[in-house]
């Protein structure tokens, strides 16, 4: 059962087309996995719809609203054309995919086609996306292992696929996604009960609270 989401203004904001690509492949992500959020899409692009309609009776401003919808429109299939080839859209043991397919055009498969790099100790990355400072990686923690306590100069997206992590007294597991900002200094724990394996999303380099982890930075370039 998902209990994080993302805020309405995030999801408008997908609806709208006015997401980087980053930022829309977590939303696109977490709405694969759950129903109660694209409900909320749906009625965020019914909405945009009408307001189409709407201006089509007022021809002034139409063309510049169209102009803007139009602009969405591509945007949001920025997504859908970066697709690398997909080498195992289903995984091979006939069991469900962990990746939802818009996560799995990025990484060109399930779990066992994604290419992973050491972070440090207990935890892997995989780069899949960075453009105008927006960056979206896989994150793949061992269970137990605490992450390197960290702020924000911007905001963080992370949308959990497997296993669990604990940050801030919350416990955040398969399909919830955590939102935090410049305000938040976190130190997330994987549970201990399955390797964690996330999405992030950031859209400014982390601050790490810890010296190994400032010592790390300029090595891991996150
Ligand atoms: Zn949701």
């Amino acid at each position: 059962m998902i209990i994080h989401h993302p805020s309405d203004d995030l999801i408008a904001a997908y609806a709208a087309g006015s997401l980087d690509e980053a930022n829309s492949l977590a939303l696109a992500t977490h709405l694969t996995l759950c129903p109660q959020c694209r409900h909320a899409y749906a009625g965020f692009e019914a909405l945009g719809g009408t307001m189409v309609e709407e201006m089509e009776l007022a021809p002034m401003k139409a063309d510049a609203l169209l102009a803007t919808l139009g602009r969405a429109r591509s945007d949001t299939t920025i997504v859908a054309e970066r697709r690398p080839a997909v080498k195992s859209p289903v995984a091979k043991s006939g069991q469900a995919p962990l990746f939802p397919m818009p996560l799995q055009f990025y990484v060109g498969g399930d779990l066992d086609a994604a290419k992973w790099k050491t972070l440090g100790p207990g935890i892997q990355h995989m780069p899949l996306i960075s453009t105008d400072g927006v960056t979206a990686r896989l994150l793949r923690i061992a269970p137990g292992q605490a992450v390197f306590e960290h702020s924000h100069q911007g905001n963080e997206l992370t949308l959990v696929l497997r296993g669990s992590y604990t940050a801030g007294g919350d416990r955040y597991a398969r399909g919830d996604l955590e939102m935090a900002d410049a305000e938040i200094n976190h130190r997330p724990v994987a549970g201990s009960e399955d390797v964690c394996v996330c999405l992030a999303v950031t859209d400014a380099p982390l601050r790490f609270g810890n010296w190994l982890g400032r010592l790390m930075q300029p090595f891991i370039g996150i």
